[in-house]
């Protein structure tokens, strides 16, 4: 199955990354769902919804400052600088991705489309057009506020209840479209639209290369090799950086 893998993305014209929260996992990063996930935890309606931002800013400002410490000490693992490489050996590959820790970036990746935004700026709630970079001194305040017209400032992700920005998502669908082999890496295929993206590429008779060590919603089919591993172990492997694992 690995060997057949390997062949595939050795053949494919028009690759394209597909990414979730298992991703992350190996480089410390919790996921939402699964066994250790956040939600068993956390309220996502309380706490990443567009309602809770505006109920209790301070308690999803809290959850944030929470997450942020988290990613503070995060790098990338093996399994991103084999992604980073195949990159580079493509020569063009797009990184769909729903995580919204920036890992990719910090990878060294071009390309990369944060469906679900990035966690590690922030903006204007009242949309004065006022950005910026989540510096410790934002961290500290429990509730930063806008510098120039003085509304509380939002992290920029997607929040439950909003519109995945129209652009990005509609960029993704037309490279899953478009593409011949999807690699769909750590995600539970649950949240959509994002999870509609596999199944675009499938119905456009692309094949998938899933790494997952947990069986998903994507289906069982000649089109789709599940392969039951952990992102980090598998990965470089696949980018020709290992010979076994
Ligand atoms: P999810 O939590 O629903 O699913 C994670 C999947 O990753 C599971 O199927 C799990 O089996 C798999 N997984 C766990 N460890 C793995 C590993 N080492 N290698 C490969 N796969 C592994 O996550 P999702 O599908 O991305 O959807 C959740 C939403 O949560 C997304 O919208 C995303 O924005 C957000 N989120 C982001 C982060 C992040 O930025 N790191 C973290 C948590 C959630
Ligand atoms: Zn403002």
């Amino acid at each position: 199955m690995i060997n057949r893998a390997i062949e595939l993305i050795r053949k494919s014209k028009k690759p394209v990354i597909f990414t979730g929260a298992g991703m992350s996992r190996e480089s410390g990063m919790r996921t939402f769902r699964g066994e250790d996930g956040l939600w068993k935890k956390y309220s996502p309606e309380k706490l990443s919804s567009i309602s809770g931002l505006k109920a209790d800013p301070e308690a999803v400002w809290n959850w944030y400052r929470m997450r942020l410490m988290t990613a503070k000490g995060v790098v990338p693992h093996a399994g991103y600088r084999a992604l980073t490489h195949l990159q580079s050996v493509k020569g063009h590959l797009p990184v769909i991705t729903q995580n919204v820790d920036g890992l990719h970036r910090l990878a060294g990746q071009t390309d990369v489309l944060e469906i679900h935004g990035s966690m590690r700026t922030a903006s204007c709630m009242d949309k004065c057009g006022f950005s910026t970079e989540l510096t410790s001194e934002i961290q500290k305040n429990s509730l930063p506020v806008c510098p120039d017209c003085g509304a509380i400032l939002r992290p920029d992700i997607v929040l439950f209840g909003e519109a995945l920005p129209a652009e990005i998502i509609s960029r993704s669908y037309e490279l899953a479209e478009n593409c011949d082999l999807l690699i769909v890496i750590g995600t539970s295929v649950q949240v959509w639209p994002a999870a509609g993206i596999p199944f675009a590429a499938l119905e456009n008779r692309a094949t998938i290369i899933e790494i997952n060590p947990v069986q998903t919603e994507l289906p069982h089919s000649d089109n789709v090799i599940s392969i039951r591993r952990k992102a980090g172990e598998i990965l470089p492997l696949l980018a020709g950086l290992k010979e076994k694992i």
